[in-house]
C-alpha cells in the first residue's frame, strides 16, 4: 500500500504533518529537504536527536521512485521501518537478518513500483548484483546514514562504508544526503570526498543542549561516588556506561542489592535479554540501565535524567553521543564523568593490543587523548564541547562544575600571545609538545635541527614551568583559539579568534591549573 502522494499537491509541510504528526520543521530541516528535492547532495550534521530522519524521509516521499537509506546500525532498520509502516508509508529493509524469500519479495515489489523507501546494510548494498538490480527501477534518492562511518577521522570507522564510494558511479546523476551526528572538520571534508558529494548543501546544527549540566569528578571510591549522585536522583531515569562488560555486571550488581531498579545491557546478553532491557526502560519500569557503548543507539526516550559515564568513553564524540542521550524533552539533565587520569593509559594498552592497523590506531589514541584532556581541563566544559564540534563559542556557559566551581583566574593574555606566536613562528606545523620545547628554550635535537633555536620565540617561557605551558596551550586548544590538526600529526595552528589576542584587543582571562582532588568533590558537584 504505498502512499501515494502526488508531488504537485503535496508540500513538506503537509507530508510533516499528515505523515509524522508534527506542526513545524525543526531549525535546518525544512532547507535540507528542499536541497534533496532540488536534486542537489547534502551533508547533514545534526546531534543525535535532531530529527535527521525526517530529512531524508519527507523526499523519497515527494519524490517519484525509490529512495535508498543505507545504514549500518541492523538493530535499528527494523524498528524505523515498523514505525513507517505503521503510518502508512511504503517501506522495507534489506540485511543479513532477512530471508531469501524476503528479500526477492522485496525486489518484486521494487520492479512494480510500490517501494518508497528501502533500508539497506552497505554490505547488502555492495555485494553481488544488488544495485544492478535496483537500478532497473527508478531510484530518485539516496540517503548515507551515520556517514561518519566512512571517514578514518571518524570515531566509528568501518571498511564497509569505504566501499560506498562506489555508489556515485553506480547511480550517476542521482542526489545524495550524507548524514552524521558527529563530524568534525576532518571528517566532514572525508566525508565529502569519499562519496563524491557534489558541491553538496552543509547543514550544521548547533551542538549545544543548555538543559544539560556537565560535571567531571575525580574518580576516587566510584561505587560510593555513584551512589550518592543517584541518592540525589531518586525515581529518574538514567544511563551509566562502563568501559568493560565486567564493569557493567559489577555496577548493575550493586545497584540492585541496593533497591535500584536497575539493569545490566551489553553485547554478551542474549538478544532476548537485551530486548527485554530496552522495552522495560522505554516504559519506565526500570529507571537505570547499566550499558556499555552498545545500548542507547536509537532508543527514542525523551525523559532520561542523567548520564553518567563510570569509565572514561573512547573519544569527544562517542562522550558526546552518549550524554545526548539525557534531556531530549529539553527538561535539566545531569552528565556525571568520573575521571581516573590512569583510565587513559587502560584504554590506550587495550586500544593497541587489539589493533592490526597503524594508522587506525594513531586516530584513536589521538581521540582518547582527547577525551582525557577534556576530563582534566579546566575550560568551561561547554566551550570546550562546542568548538570541538567547531561551533566556536566565547562564553562561559554557567552550568557545568568548571563554571559553577570555577578555579582560580588570572590575566592570561601575555601567556597566550606567548603561545600563539610561538605557533605561528613554527608556521603552525607542530604540535603541543614541541612549541611548549621551544618556548621553554629546551635545546634538543628536533629544535636543533630545524633551527627553531634562532626563533624569536625561542625560551621566551622560560620563567614558568613546563606545566604551565602545557596548560595555557590547552586552554587556548579548548577555548577555540588553537586547533589540533588530527590529519597533520595533531599539529596546532591558529584560529581566527587567535589574531585579537595576538594583537592584544582583547582581554582574556586563563584559569590555574589545579589537581583535580582540590575541589571538585566538595561542594556542589558529587
Ligand atoms: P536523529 O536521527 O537525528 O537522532 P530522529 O530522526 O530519530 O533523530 O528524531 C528524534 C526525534 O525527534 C524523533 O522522535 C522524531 O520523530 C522527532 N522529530 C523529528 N522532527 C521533528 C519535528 N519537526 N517536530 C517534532 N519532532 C520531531
Ligand atoms: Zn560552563
Amino acid at each position: 500500500t504505498a502512499l501515494d502522494i502526488p508531488p504537485q499537491v503535496s508540500s513538506p509541510e503537509q507530508v510533516l504533518a499528515q505523515v509524522f504528526g508534527y506542526r513545524e520543521f525543526r531549525p535546518g530541516q525544512r532547507e535540507v529537504i528542499q536541497t534533496a528535492l532540488d536534486g542537489h547532495d547534502s551533508l547533514v550534521i545534526m546531534p543525535t536527536g535532531g530529527g535527521k530522519s525526517v530529512c531524508y524521509q519527507i523526499p523519497a516521499l515527494l519524490l517519484p521512485g525509490l529512495t535508498l537509506v543505507v545504514s549500518p546500525l541492523i538493530s535499528l532498520m527494523k524498528d524505523q521501518v515498523d514505525s513507517l509502516v505503521e503510518s502508512g508509508v511504503a517501506a522495507d529493509y534489506i540485511n543479513s537478518t532477512r530471508s531469501r524469500e524476503q528479500v526477492l519479495d522485496i525486489f518484486s515489489r521494487i520492479r512494480r513500483g510500490e517501494l518508497k523507501l528501502l533500508y539497506v546494510s552497505p554490505e547488502r548494498l555492495l555485494a553481488g548484483t544488488f544495485l544492478e538490480r535496483v537500478r532497473e527501477s527508478q531510484v530518485s534518492f539516496v540517503a548515507v546514514d551515520e556517514a561518519h562511518c566512512i571517514s578514518q577521522w571518524g570515531h566509528d570507522f568501518r571498511p564497509d562504508y569505504a566501499a560506498l564510494g562506489r555508489l556515485r558511479a553506480c547511480l550517476p546523476g542521482v542526489p545524495m544526503m550524507a548524514l552524521t551526528a558527529t563530524a568534525d572538520k576532518a571528517t566532514r571534508h572525508d566525508i565529502v570526498q569519499r562519496l563524491q558529494l557534489q558541491h553538496p548543501f552543509e547543514q550544521v546544527s548547533s551542538f549545544d543542549r543548555p538543559n544539560i549540566r556537565y560535571t567531571v569528578a575525580e574518580k576516587l571510591q566510584p561505587m560510593q561516588q555513584l551512589k550518592r549522585f543517584l541518592s540525589l536522583q531518586k525515581g529518574n531515569s538514567g544511563i551509566i556506561y562502563c568501559g568493560s562488560r565486567r564493569n557493567v555486571e559489577r555496577v548493575a550488581d550493586a545497584l540492585l542489592v541496593a533497591g535500584y531498579k536497575a539493569a545490566a545491557y551489553h553485547a554478551g546478553l542474549e538478544q532476548d535479554t537485551r530486548a527485554s532491557v530496552q522495552e522495560r526502560f522505554l516504559c519506565d519500569e526500570l529507571d537505570i540501565v547499566v550499558a556499555t557503548v552498545a545500548f542507547g543507539m536509537g532508543i527514542n526516550k525523551s525523559n532520561v535524567r542523567f548520564v553518567v559515564h563510570y569509565d572514561l568513553p573512547k573519544s569527544i564524540e562517542s562522550y558526546y553521543q552518549e550524554v545526548g542521550r539525557a534531556g531530549r524533552d529539553g527538561l535539566e539533565s545531569e552528565a556525571l564523568l568520573l575521571f581516573d587520569p590512569a583510565d587513559e593509559g587502560r584504554v590506550r594498552s587495550l586500544l593497541s593490543s587489539g589493533s592490526t592497523n597503524e594508522e587506525q590506531l594513531r586516530v584513536e589514541l589521538h581521540k582518547l587523548h582527547s577525551v582525557a584532556e577534556f576530563a582534566a581541563g579546566i575550560t568551561c566544559r561547554r566551550q570546550v564541547l562546542l568548538n570541538y564540534f567547531d561551533e566556536p563559542s566565547h562564553k562561559p556557559c554557567g552550568n557545568c562544575d568548571i563554571c559553577l566551581n570555577p578555579p582560580t583566574r588570572f590575566d592570561g593574555l601575555e601567556a597566550a600571545q606567548k603561545v600563539l606566536s610561538c605557533v605561528y613562528r613554527l608556521k603552525q606545523g607542530f604540535g603541543v609538545g614541541h612549541t611548549v620545547e621551544v618556548l621553554m628554550g629546551t635545546r634538543n635535537q628536533a629544535i636543533a635541527e630545524r633551527g627553531h633555536d634562532k626563533l624569536s620565540t625561542f625560551a621566551i617561557g622560560q620563567r614558568f614551568s613546563h606545566d604551565y605551558w602545557y596548560s595555557v596551550t590547552r586552554q587556548l586548544i579548548h577555548l577555540g583559539f588553537l586547533s589540533q590538526d588530527i590529519t597533520r600529526g595533531s599539529a596546532l595552528s591558529l584560529n581566527a579568534a587567535a589574531r585579537t589576542v595576538l594583537k592584544g584587543e582583547q582581554a582574556l582571562e586563563l584559569a590555574e591549573p589545579r589537581l583535580i582532588a582540590n575541589s571538585r568533590l566538595k561542594g556542589k558537584t558529587p
